[in-house]
């Protein structure tokens, strides 16, 4: 039994999710080795093999893995992946990407955001929207894995002395190439990894009416989200959705407002810690969830909340 794990990083830092996933493989037993695809990326490898739990890290560094296009990182996975029973990434849009075209190459079916490790080769994960928890058992010689991160605490990122090795970079499938990123800036946390989500709904009304969540947001130091309604509206910005279609998050807090609780909603947050909800609908399903609930209109209760957080 042996785990590899695909690191999601910016060749010098590994992303969050990385650590989560880590977790996940320890728990299908073996060693874990995280596999960093990337250019210039000893900053993430050195990251990588202080993480507590790591046996090994392998590093390909080449130029044309600068980006970790799809195609090539999921050939460099399958030029290492013999001998691990287990290949996971963490279930975000970059090891979606990756982790389909490891399991064609390899001729085995994939494992989709998994929730839990029953055994090395028996994982749950959510279907319905969250609604139902399936067991599946795999009968694949190797297991390929995306984790969902809010289902996993993440391995300490120190700790861990692992040994970093060096393999050979596979060469470029030219298959695709990099074209551009625009990279939306913002002094808040990032949704996913926030402790805190201020998230607005069609009830906000409209984009000016959305900026009132802004000074809460600023307030509680959380990242904001959105209801898919909310976002289709142009309310709020497209990466901002939570829901099934949109981000999973399972922050300390979150913090529903014009939010009816639509269960393609639920799906996205309802394993959030604390759940408070505002809505002037009393009937909202959102208060089925809600460990708080404050059936106000929201142009009269976000003020009031927001200036006696002082
Ligand atoms: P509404 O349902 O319209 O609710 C607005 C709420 O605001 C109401 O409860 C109302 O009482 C309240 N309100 C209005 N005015 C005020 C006021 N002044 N004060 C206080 N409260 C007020 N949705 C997502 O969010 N995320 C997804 O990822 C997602 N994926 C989907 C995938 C599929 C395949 C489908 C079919 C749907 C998906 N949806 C998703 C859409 C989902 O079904 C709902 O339509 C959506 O979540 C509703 O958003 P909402 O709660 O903001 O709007």
């Amino acid at each position: 039994m042996a785990a590899l794990v695909i690191a999601e990083h910016d060749n010098a830092t590994l992303k969050p999710a990385t650590l989560n996933t880590i977790t996940a493989a320890a728990r299908c037993g073996g060693d874990v080795t995280v596999l960093v695809a990337g250019a210039g990326c000893d900053g993430a490898a050195q990251a990588a093999a202080q993480v507590a739990g790591v046996a090994k890290v392998l590093v390909a560094d080449a130029p044309h893995l600068a980006d970790q296009l799809a195609e090539n990182v999921a050939a460099q996975a399958v030029a290492v992946a013999g001998g691990y029973s287990h290949i996971l990434a963490p279930a975000t849009a970059s090891g979606k990407n990756v982790l389909p075209r490891v399991a064609a190459l390899l001729d085995v079916a994939q494992i989709s955001e998994i929730t839990s490790v029953e055994s090395p080769d028996t994982f749950t994960r959510p279907i319905y929207a969250g609604n139902a928890i399936a067991t599946v058992q795999s009968a694949d010689a190797v297991k390929v894995i995306t984790v969902r991160g809010t289902a996993f605490d993440a391995a300490a990122a120190t700790g861990g002395s692992a040994a970093v090795e060096r393999i050979d970079a596979v060469a470029d499938s030219g298959k695709s190439s990099f074209v551009g990123r625009e990279i939306a800036k913002s002094d808040r946390p990032e949704l996913t990894a926030a402790k805190i989500v201020v998230s607005g709904g069609r009830g906000m009304g409209s984009a000016e009416n959305f900026k009132l969540l802004e000074p809460l947001a600023d307030k509680l130091g959380a990242a904001m989200g959105a209801s898919r309604a909310a976002v289709d509206a142009g309310y709020a910005p497209n990466d901002w959705q939570v829901g099934q279609t949109g981000k999973i998050v399972a922050p300390q807090l979150y913090v529903a407002i014009g939010i009816s609780g639509a269960i393609q909603h639920l799906a996205g947050m309802k394993d959030s810690k604390v759940i408070v909800a505002i809505n002037k609908d009393e009937e909202a399903p959102i208060f089925g969830v809600a460990d708080y609930g404050l059936v106000a209109d929201l142009f009269q209760a976000v003020p009031e909340l927001t200036e006696k957080l002082g």
